[in-house]
């Protein structure tokens, strides 16, 4: 009997379109369907209620259209469950007796949608294959990206999506041994198929280098057979931790992308320079041809797959992965740890309790081999488990590259991105079961509470409570009460200013977990009283900030989504066109993410712009925004390497043309982490340690200013991991990466590099909120 389907829906985007799973095999694997799951994750050790079984069917994973422009994805995915099911193909029959395959025909149908009603808008009668035709240019911001335009294939690790964290609760209940991720890429190229180019990571296994080759070869055969082009090997690499070929590879499973050419400028037919015609019906044939070709291998190699899944984790689950055992992450804030906590939970990775005494570890803040000093509250993450590679990818203090010219970031370790105190101890610890933190308690008082402010999470009690209409004010010094240390920026709610909204504060407190005490005198023991100058009372700001064309999509996504989902507080987006009509009175913060901003370059716009700020106004400007402010009068100047002022070697010049892709790396900053100094007693660096680590993404840094606040500071080369270019590396020490500049009653404040990037560097986040809430004052 032919295939049969089973049709799932697994959740709903942003926008309230369907997410769904097509489970394809034989009638009789459909039918135990549940059994074949749960036997699947018995193999990995993730359920562990009795063994599993390796005489069982392969489990073959195809995603499609994680970026919605890509269109023959999906397109794509229609014909390879049309052909699954065929009663007349004898061969996808004989596949599905030991496979079965489950098909997400569309992960971000947000996007895909974004792309297709607009294509369909702008097309005639006749499709037009002149490349400069308006149907092969995608408008701002494109369809790539989900509704916040994220990146959905950044995300799988950090899941910070709603799309992602949907489908991942479904990836792990599943565990596939093969994950294929569909994409396209510009119109002039051909077709890329695994094996995936270095740099590979250590990480993966020789089984897993082994059947990439085995997939590539058999898709070369058909390839081959058609006359078709295609690439191996090159660009597409296996470093980055969160994409659909590398996560899954980090989970024991066969990962691996593919790559059609078309993209968001494909359309339905695209003349190309050496004169073929690329039609969007090539393009599904392609991704049909590698789909049904995975399927095959899978099939016929599913007893060394089931063996070689079941050694993976058996390995895992009795050894683990790396030279590190343990992993131990301490704070005195469980905010902070909590969240660290919810992306190990949502990953199935595991952690406890443990016993402190007598461990020495790599001390990821220090760069040293120290004993372990914990602090509040702690937890281990012993990699023996199922999810050791994943664990290791995560937190690897420095990741090893193979070859420096990746496709994305070299650097994410979470101890960095979450700034939590961490150990990477050789020694194997045993870890026990932990509790969640329990809420405490606030009693109601007469008089205030002094609430602790150090994390993401005090920032989004401080937003709710403004809209909430409560008066919160900050202590702009440290002070003392009954004995306890107040540290700057600690909030202080008081009665006074707050009457009808008073008996509600500690319900407030609780529902954000806040540490807070009650308060009965305005009177201090040590450092400032109530009443002082120095205690702030906090306006509740109108923000805004611009978009649209010329400005990064992920940038203003990330802003918009910080605002819109994570603070619940209102911002006003405004396409940076339309400044001209701004009524400045209604913003109090203006946010300018990166991009390029042409008003800027205009005198009477940029005049605008800082008449507003010296008028009280607060700007936040990021990444290439700031960079663009450094060449006009805004009080701040990119720093100059000694490259550009051509003092150096007189033969610099003079390269090989066979080695001009290598030669670029010296010039590359594909992310990587930097350790800053932080003036910590600056509203803007309140709630933070005196040390931050900041993932840089481009080699700029700026003066240090004599007339502004360098609160954020790069001392020598402080480069704690990644991957950097020597001649950049040379760029990047003794300057600012973040700074405030005061302009008449308003302020500066800029970023050298986004605080916020793809909403996984949590450590960043209260930055931007200190920048919003805080500063100026
Ligand atoms: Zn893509």
């Amino acid at each position: 009997m032919a295939g049969v389907m089973k049709l799932e829906k697994y959740g709903e985007t942003n926008e309230g379109r369907e997410l769904l799973l097509a489970f394809v095999s034989s009638p009789e694997n459909i039918s135990r369907l549940e059994e074949i799951r749960k036997n699947n994750l018995r193999l990995t050790g993730l359920l562990k209620d009795k063994a599993g079984d390796v005489n069982a069917p392969v489990i073959v994973w195809l995603s499609y259209n994680v970026h919605g422009d890509e269109a023959s994805s999906s397109e794509a995915a229609m014909k390879t469950l049309f052909e699954l099911l065929n009663p007349a193909n004898a061969a996808t029959k004989e596949w599905l007796n030991n496979t079965v395959v489950i098909i997400d025909p569309c992960i971000n149908p947000d996007g895909r949608d974004r792309y297709v009603n607009w294509f369909n808008s702008v097309l005639g009668k006749n499709l037009n294959v002149n490349p400069n035709a308006r149907e092969h240019s995608e408008p701002w911001p494109y369809g790539r990206s989900n509704h916040y335009n994220f990146d959905l294939n950044r995300d799988w690790a950090w899941q910070t999506q709603v799309e992602t964290k949907q489908r991942m609760k479904k990836y792990n209940e599943w565990m596939p041994q093969v994950h294929c991720d569909y994409h396209e890429m510009g119109p002039e190229d051909n077709y890329f198929f695994a094996p995936a180019a270095e740099p590979l990571h250590e990480l993966i296994t020789p089984w897993q280098r082994e059947f990439q080759h085995t997939l590539g070869t058999n898709h070369a055969k058909y390839f081959d057979a058609n006359g078709w082009l295609y690439f191996t090997r090159e660009y597409y690499d296996l470093f980055y931790p969160s994409y659909g070929d590398t996560y899954p590879t980090f989970n024991g499973a066969i990962g691996i992308t593919y790559e059609q050419a078309g993209g968001g400028r494909g359309g339905l037919a695209y003349l190309k320079s050496d004169g073929d015609t690329l039609t969007l019906k090539d393009r599904i044939a392609h991704h049909f041809t590698t789909g049904m070709s995975t399927i095959e291998m899978s099939s016929k190699n599913a007893v060394r797959m089931m063996n070689e899944f079941k050694r993976y984790f058996d390995e895992a689950g009795s050894k683990g992965i790396g030279i590190y055992k343990t992993y131990i992450v301490t704070s005195n804030d469980h905010n902070k740890l909590d969240e660290l906590k919810s992306l190990l939970t949502n990953n199935k990775i595991g952690f406890g309790d443990f016993n402190r005494a007598g461990i020495k570890g790599y001390n990821y803040f220090s760069g040293k081999e120290e004993p372990v000093i914990t602090e509040k509250y702690s937890i281990a993450i012993n990699v023996v488990q199922p999810k050791s590679a994943l664990i290791q990818a995560l937190f690897e203090p420095s990741s090893k590259l193979t070859d420096s010219a990746t496709y994305d970031i070299t650097a994410w370790s979470l101890p960095y991105a979450f700034g939590l105190k961490s150990y990477a101890v050789k020694e194997n610890i045993a870890v026990t079961s932990t509790t969640a933190h329990p809420v405490i308690p606030i009693p109601a008082s007469s008089y205030g509470y002094l609430v602790k402010y150090n994390s993401f999470n005090d920032a989004k009690l401080l937003a709710s409570l403004l809209q909430q209409g409560v008066r919160v004010r900050y202590a702009e010094q440290q002070f003392s009460f009954r004995n306890k240390n107040y540290a700057r920026g600690s909030l202080i709610i008081l009665r006074s200013g707050n009457e009808s909204v008073f008996a509600s504060v500690p319900a407030m407190l609780m529902q954000h977990h806040a540490e807070a005490d009650v308060v009965e005198s305005g009177m201090m023991q040590t450092g400032v009283d109530f009443g002082s100058g120095k205690i702030r009372n906090i306006k509740k700001p109108n923000v805004a900030m611009l978009t649209g064309a010329n400005i990064s999509f992920t940038g203003s996504g990330e802003v918009w989504h910080l605002f819109d989902q994570q603070l619940g507080y209102p911002i006003t987006l405004i396409n940076a066109d339309d400044i001209a009509g701004v009524n400045w009175k209604n913003i109090d913060v203006l946010i300018m993410p990166g991009g390029f901003y042409k008003f800027l370059s205009d005198k009477d716009g940029a005049n605008e712009l800082k008449t507003w700020v010296k008028e009280g106004g607060k700007l936040i400007a990021i990444e290439s925004a700031a960079a663009q402010m450094a060449s006009g009068e805004w009080g701040i100047k990119l720093k100059k390497s000694e490259e550009d002022s051509g003092t150096k070697n007189p033969y610099a010049s003079l390269r090989k043309y066979e080695n001009r892709d290598r030669d670029g790396i010296v010039n590359n900053i594909p992310g990587a982490i930097y350790k800053l100094e932080m003036d910590n007693s600056h509203p803007l660096a309140f709630g933070y340690p005196d040390i931050y680590f900041a993932v840089k993404l481009n080699d700029n840094l700026y003066d240090f200013m004599k007339d502004g606040w360098n609160v954020g500071v790069v001392k020598k080369n402080n480069q704690v991991a990644g991957f950097v270019g020597n001649t950049v590396k040379e760029k990047i020490k003794d300057g600012t990466a973040i700074g405030v500049v005061s302009m008449g009653a308003g302020s500066v404040i800029f970023f050298a590099d986004d605080p916020i990037f793809r909403s996984f560097w949590e450590n960043g986040k209260l930055l931007l909120a200190n920048a919003v809430f805080l500063v100026g004052q």
